[in-house]
């Protein structure tokens, strides 16, 4: 039995790796490394360089590994840049994820972990925490391609008896505590990885995107999760399904928000450097305030944050940081 990650060279997707070896499981990565990196997977992991939507490769890999589960990562997430190229989203998230989906149900492999999105939600209608049942209404190409992937999933899995479960994750920050891996992507988008970079003096300033929102200072709000605790919840997945689960969708956060200021502030006072910020115009397809209502989570699997600490967070995405800096990892 062996659990197949795609994207398991990328960030999230080498912390599951990680996660899943100290679990004991048998790991089997497909990553195409388009912006993963081969030496983010750990040795003794089984790593086949393809496309995730190659049927025949998975089809090949499933039979050859004898796989029982997909944690499917593999997929493009900036949410600016599926406003600049839908189609690039459509095919990355929603084609191929409709590939590996057809792949799963063809070879028998009935245990599916799908990392889906806050941004299905779209604007909330409501203030406050957002529980699984608001109303889906992407705001993004992003959020789109997750939602119309969470779809087909669902009715997938009804015709092909695959059970399921679909994570959306909130804001993914942070690094292994034990710096094994990290977030590692060449020209990162993403608040607090390019707010470590500033801070590491990998750049010049930092710019925050709309200090007009309506929100307490002005700034966006998000809910930031450790990504130790957020492969900790596919892990708790993976043994809701083991133990013959049939499905749930749940939210991972920390049902608490902070704005890109507080953020800013915090990365400042724990890496204790200042950098310059800079105030530019909204971002297209940003959201004012997304935070999680975690309660399916932990009701469902039993799921406990570890890591619910934001000097944590950013300070073990500064110390994975420096360690590119110093190894050049990211080269
Ligand atoms: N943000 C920013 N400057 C940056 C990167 C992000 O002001 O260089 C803001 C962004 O506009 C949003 C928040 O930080 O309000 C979170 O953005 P991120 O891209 O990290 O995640 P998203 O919530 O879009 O998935």
């Amino acid at each position: 039995m062996s659990v197949l990650v795609t994207g398991g060279a990328g960030y999230i997707g080498s912390h599951m790796v990680w996660e899943l070896l100290d679990h004991n499981e048998s790991v089997t990565v497909i990553d195409n490394l388009s912006t993963g990196f081969k030496w983010a997977i750990p040795e003794g992991v089984r790593f086949i360089e393809g496309d995730a939507g190659d049927m025949a490769l998975v089809e090949k890999t499933i039979s050859a590994r004898k796989v029982d589960t997909i944690i499917h990562f593999a997929g493009s997430v900036v949410v600016p840049e599926s406003v600049s190229d839908p189609l690039k989203y459509y095919e990355n998230n929603t084609a191929k994820s409709r590939n590996l989906i057809a792949a799963a149900a063809r070879m028998g492999v009935d245990q599916f972990i799908f990392s889906s999105t806050a941004a299905v939600y779209g604007e909330p209608a409501t203030t406050g925490p957002i529980r699984e049942d608001a109303i889906l209404n992407p705001m993004s190409p992003y959020g789109s391609s997750k939602l119309m992937t969470e779809i087909m999933l669902r009715d997938a899995a009804n015709a092909h008896d695959i059970r399921y479960v679909m994570l959306r994750y909130f804001n993914v920050a942070g690094a292994d505590p034990k710096g094994r891996t990290g977030q590692s992507t060449t020209g990162a988008t993403h608040l607090i990885k390019v707010a470590c970079e500033a801070a590491l003096g990998k750049r010049p300033s930092f710019q925050i995107f709309g200090t007009d929102y309506d929100t307490e200072d002005g700034s966006c709000v998000r809910d930031f999760i450790h990504v130790s605790d957020l492969v900790a919840a596919h892990q708790k997945a993976l043994e809701f399904l083991r133990e013959g689960g049939l499905k749930f969708t749940a939210n991972c956060g920390y049902s608490r928000g902070y704005s890109v200021l507080e953020v800013l502030e915090t990365v400042k006072r724990v890496s204790g450097n200042n950098f310059r910020v800079i105030e530019s115009p909204r971002r297209p397809g940003d959201i004012p305030s997304l935070v999680a209502n975690a309660h399916r989570l932990k009701s469902r699997v039993d799921w406990m944050p570890k890591y619910d600490d934001l000097d944590f967070i950013i300070q073990t995405a500064l110390d994975w940081e420096s360690r590119l800096v110093s190894n050049r990892k990211s080269a």
